[in-house]
């Protein structure tokens, strides 16, 4: 079969805005902040900018639109993607949703600052949402501009790829453009507000639906609604579950999504731990229902392996959102989730949503045992004897400076003799250390006793050696978006030049690849970028 021709031109990509179509419209059309009632969503109107500029698209994302490379590379392209303009079949909406932020009920919240442009039928037949992020204010921008600044965009746009490519479920990103406009921003909210370059995203996912847009509506008590947007999402987002069946009474098909929607965000958290991806604003308006990764705001990559690391300096104090603790939170977040569907169940059927619920304690706990095994290169993992391994393993990364990447990496080519001295045991993984004076003889002594443990758990499987490492390494990134990288590519777009961020969107294209001319990226965090904002430090501001 020929394969079809690609687009080459936007006004040529094919709309079916159901979300629009199916859903209630906010009868009020202006950007004007306000609480909006009885409505999923408001038409508003992208703020256009003065000289927008592409710094960088992705290549498969537009495959997924079927767009022409050089669709990408035109002016109709900046035009649309900037929010100059619409294409045919465009349609520009915010959508309204609430959420606990940092535990607390915050109430409306919904798109401040992104403008869906509607929902892309492929030639395969599938459905992408396209949304602009910091394309100018909407009714649910609060007291804020509706603007991002480059910084923030750049770091979006490069994790969304890089997610993707590590096999971690995310929103994806097609574009980021300069505006030409500047935006002020008090980066650490400690009264040095300074003009930053403004750049809007375009984010790309099946739907951007996320925990608050139920939460919204049970909330205002609006049962009607809750029930439309539950049964539109069931039928749009998850048509498997919709089957005449077993789950063909409301109720059960209510309980069965759940359920599915705690298996999706078990997954993704697992593989969140697996790469060391810390989100840093897990709120439950940052969640999506489709177990997405979505809103890349304060999030950093770990360094040194810390279960208390976080690096959204907003949740300093508290560090609620540290990565030890993401496994704990997105329960939190389901069980607010349940909160919200749990009226359009009856009494009796609180014990089957606890039961959907702990459908994620399962899925996780299953996923996460899968995940270290594979980490470590074994069979399969047994609790027995694993369980104390990878604690005790922990605790080894913990005590000193341990970058996690190299880390886990380069335990894939220890040699496999027990009775090596510790010097030559320990040596492929020297380049993961941080601080060598930490590395103490009562230290390695206590590496070496553990390396020995894991050499005998790894012969007890009696799997070829070239066996364990291929397993490693396809679950063990070479490369990920280290912090300090992102903010090198940042310091070079804010000088116009865009070189880094396409290397970098290059790099992560094959992070499970040995890559060896750009091992320099692979190297553990250089000690300038220990302290620098931007690099260990983040906030909400963006
Ligand atoms: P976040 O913590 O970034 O997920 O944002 C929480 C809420 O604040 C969401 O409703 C966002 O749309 C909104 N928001 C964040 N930044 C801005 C901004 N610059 N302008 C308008 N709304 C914003
Ligand atoms: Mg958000």
């Amino acid at each position: 079969m020929i394969a079809p021709q690609p687009i080459t031109r936007l006004d040529d990509l094919v709309f079916d805005n159901r979300f629009i179509q199916e859903l209630p419209a906010d009868p009020e059309n202006t950007n004007k902040r306000r609480q909006v009632y009885d409505a999923c969503y408001s038409y508003v109107a992208p703020t256009p900018v003065a000289q927008p500029q592409c710094v960088a698209y992705s290549r498969e994302v537009a495959e997924l639109l079927d767009l022409a490379p050089s669709v990408c590379e035109s002016d109709d392209f900046i035009e649309i993607f900037a929010g100059n303009r619409l294409s045919s079949g465009m349609a520009a909406y915010a959508t309204c949703y609430g959420g606990h932020q940092f535990g607390n009920w915050a109430g409306q919240l919904g798109d401040g600052r992104a403008i869906n442009l509607g929902e892309v039928i492929n030639r395969r037949g599938k459905r992408w949402a396209l949304q602009l992020k910091g394309a100018g204010p909407t009714p649910y921008s609060r007291n804020a501009d509706g603007l991002a600044v480059l910084r923030s965009s750049v770091r979006e746009f490069l994790c969304s790829e890089a997610m993707y490519h590590l096999g971690v479920p995310t929103t994806r990103a097609l574009s980021v453009l300069l505006t030409g406009e500047s935006v002020v921003r008090d980066m650490f909210y400690d009264g040095n507000p300074k003009a930053e370059p403004g750049a809007v995203v375009c984010r790309v996912a099946p739907s951007f639906t996320r925990f608050g847009h139920f939460q919204i509506f049970t909330a205002r008590q609006d049962l009607k609604l809750l029930k439309q947007l539950i049964d539109y999402t069931i039928r749009t987002d998850f048509p498997e579950l919709s089957v005449p069946g077993p789950n063909d009474s409301s109720v059960s098909l209510y309980l069965a999504w759940f359920a599915e929607v705690c298996r999706r965000t078990a997954d993704m958290v697992v593989h969140w731990q697996r790469v060391g991806f810390v989100h840093g604003v897990m709120n439950t308006d940052n969640m999506s229902i489709l177990g997405l990764t979505i809103d890349y705001g304060p999030y950093g990559w770990l360094e040194d392996f810390d279960l208390n690391w976080t690096p959204n300096t907003t949740d300093a104090s508290e560090r609620r959102y540290r990565y030890g603790n993401q496994p704990s939170i997105a329960l939190w977040n389901l069980g607010q989730l349940a909160n919200a569907i749990y009226p359009l169940l009856e009494e009796p059927n609180l014990a089957a949503l606890q039961a959907a619920l702990n459908t994620y304690k399962e899925t996780f706990e299953q996923g996460w045992q899968a995940m270290m095994a594979d980490k470590l290169g074994l069979q399969a993992f047994k609790p027995a004897t694993d369980h104390d391994l990878c604690t005790d393993l922990f605790m080894l990364l913990q005590s000193v400076e341990t970058d996690m990447t190299i880390f886990y990496r380069q335990l894939a080519t220890i040699n496999l003799d027990t009775g090596l001295a510790d010097a030559q045991l320990m040596a492929p993984l020297a380049a993961a250390y941080y601080v060598p004076e930490q590395l103490t003889v009562a230290y390695q002594t206590q590496l070496c006793a553990w390396l020995r443990r894991y050499i005998l758990r790894v012969l007890a499987d009696a799997v070829p050696d070239e066996t364990r490492r291929k397993r490693m390494n396809a679950v063990n990134p070479k490369y990920v978006l280290r912090n300090y990288l992102a903010q090198l590519a940042i310091d070079q777009a804010e000088q116009h030049d865009f070189t880094m961020v396409n290397e970098l969107l290059e790099l992560l294209r094959h992070p499970y690849d040995e890559q060896p001319d750009k091992a320099a990226f692979a190297a553990k965090r250089p000690d300038w970028a220990r302290q620098r904002a931007g690099c260990s430090m983040l906030s909400c501001s963006s």
